[in-house]
């Protein structure tokens, strides 16, 4: 099922619907039917479905379907054939994290012959890897149309030990407008590309108070809020003032940390502080940011759910905070307990020539089979 699922090239940018088709009729050849949530021009979709009975209490196992590009990675074999070698597998996706997903579809018939007494209910996403866009419209049909389940493990690759928070993300384009000029004439012209450095620095300083402001009992790593800038783009010449100048940010936030706080700060800043002086020069100057995504951190819940069962079922007695944002977080928004638990190494994701020791697919088919037995006393 690894190999099946790592075959599709279900990089976010393209459909992931021959992925989907196939888990769809891989369910129905047992018996189960499924729900498929598009995007809105139809040409990806999320999946849920449901093993066993129709009833409250049950466990969402979730998973996202896409992948991130191979382009430029210096990958050893083709990243969209698994390819086992010194006792991993290699491919696009087997950490991050078809893996988890794959193990537990491989497992339907072993929850139809035991006889589950509570459901297990699948909800396969897209577009995760380009700000969690897919899910949220699923975890809305799951919360308005399947009986309330107890608890939600997302199978994010984490060594299978438990991770009970994770930072969100707000990512954001900020686009400044200036005014051309030949680059003698610095009276003449506004340019966009000097104002976004400089509102970048802005962004740098931001975070250096988070950091000095940090709590080092705070279980993240770095224990405060970032604020970075990936993709600048601007101007058209050396010799010219530039007019145009965008950049991307992110802000990866603490739980307890409201990232509008710092969107407003900046906006607020942008406003008063920068544009004032540029209109003086080009009245048509402008600094306009947009949010792209807006991703909720996972909150560590007291005793709950979806920990207390997921300790009991690897015997793990501790759980850890992660920087990267996932789906959790909107599952915990909609009100559901959740947690992150999976096979590989968030290390290799992302990377090329990624891969999952079989030791840990063993250890995630002993989760789901202990899961299973649980399910069905
Ligand atoms: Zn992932």
């Amino acid at each position: 099922m690894i190999d099946k699922l790592i075959g599709f090239d279900t990089v976010s940018r393209n459909s992931n619907m021959e992925l989907i088709d196939f888990v769809a009729d891989y369910l129905e050849s047992h018996g189960i039917s499924s729900t498929r949530v598009f995007n809105d021009d139809k040409t990806k979709a999320n999946l849920y479905a449901t093993v066993g009975p129709m009833i409250e209490g049950g466990i969402v196992l979730s998973g996202h379907t896409d992948v991130v590009p191979v382009e430029g990675q210096p990958w050893s074999t083709d990243p969209f054939t698994v390819v086992e070698k010194d006792g991993r597998l290699y491919g696009r996706g087997t950490s991050d994290m078809k893996s988890f997903s794959a193990i537990a579809l491989s497992k339907v018939p072993e929850m139809i012959e035991k006889g589950l007494s509570s459901p297990i209910h699948f909800a396969l996403s897209y577009d995760e890897e380009v700000g969690c866009i897919g899910a949220p419209r699923m975890i809305e049909q799951i919360a308005a149309n399947l009986p309330r389940p107890r608890a939600v493990i997302v199978g994010e690759p984490t060594m299978m030990d438990i991770v009970s928070a994770h930072k969100g993300i707000l990512t954001l384009v900020t686009t400044v407008t200036g005014r051309e000029a030949h680059s003698s004439l610095v009276e003449d012209g506004v340019s966009a590309v000097m104002v976004g450095a400089k509102l970048i620095s802005y962004i740098t300083d931001m975070m250096a108070e988070n950091k000095a402001r940090s709590d080092a009992d705070c279980p993240f790593s770095p224990p405060y809020t970032t604020l970075t800038c990936g993709v600048v783009n601007g101007g058209t010449a050396g010799n010219i003032i530039a007019r145009e100048c965008s950049f991307m940010w992110d802000i990866r936030h603490i739980p307890e940390d409201d990232p509008m706080m710092f969107v407003n700060r900046f906006i607020a800043h942008c406003d008063e502080e920068v544009l004032p002086g540029l209109r003086k020069i080009a009245p048509e100057a402008s600094i306009v940011t947009e949010i792209r995504s807006n991703v909720p951190a996972l909150n560590p819940e007291d005793s709950g759910e979806a920990e207390m069962l997921v300790r009991s079922l690897t015997g793990k007695n501790t759980a850890s905070a992660v920087s990267y944002a996932a789906e959790a977080g909107q599952f915990q928004q909609a009100g559901f307990s959740t947690v992150l638990c999976g096979p590989g190494s968030i290390g290799v994701a992302h990377q090329p020539n990624e891969y999952i020791d079989i030791a840990q697919v063993k250890a995630a088919e002993e989760f789901m089979s202990k899961l299973i037995d649980r399910l069905s006393q």
